[in-house]
């Protein structure tokens, strides 16, 4: 027996639906090649950092950013899978700022207050 029932993997997705093989993680073709493309994105990105709670984490922010959810709630951010003990430590986003970023790869995520974070592109030096 397995679960029939179960919620698309994929970020941008999440909807409930039938599964019709015990390995079904998405609910169709398109959220499959969908959910591909963001993890090689992740990777390329993330380089040797990568994990797969790194590159889960990459994933669901980028596909944030593409609904131009740009300032996520934290709680949301947990919700849909990212483990924050898995980025390592916020650091400054510039030398003396305030404000902290945790890095993902050119992703950030910035600590707007206790319950708001912000996403942000971080451009190479
Ligand atoms: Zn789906």
């Amino acid at each position: 027996m397995f679960e029939r029932f179960r919620f698309c993997k994929t970020p941008d997705c999440g909807i409930r639906f039938e599964a019709t093989n015990p390995h079904a993680d998405c609910c169709s073709p398109r959220c499959r090649s969908r959910g591909t493309y963001l993890r090689n994105l992740a990777k390329k990105y993330l380089g040797e950092k990568a994990t797969l709670k790194t590159i889960t984490a990459y994933s669901i922010v980028k596909a944030l950013l593409d609904k131009r959810i740009k300032r996520p709630k934290i709680e949301l951010l947990t919700k849909m899978g990212v483990d924050f003990s898995a980025l390592g430590p916020a650091i400054p986003f510039k030398p003396g700022d305030r404000n902290s970023v945790f890095l993902l790869g050119n992703l950030g995520l910035m600590m707007l207050d206790d319950t708001t974070m912000q996403i942000v592109k971080l451009t190479k030096k």
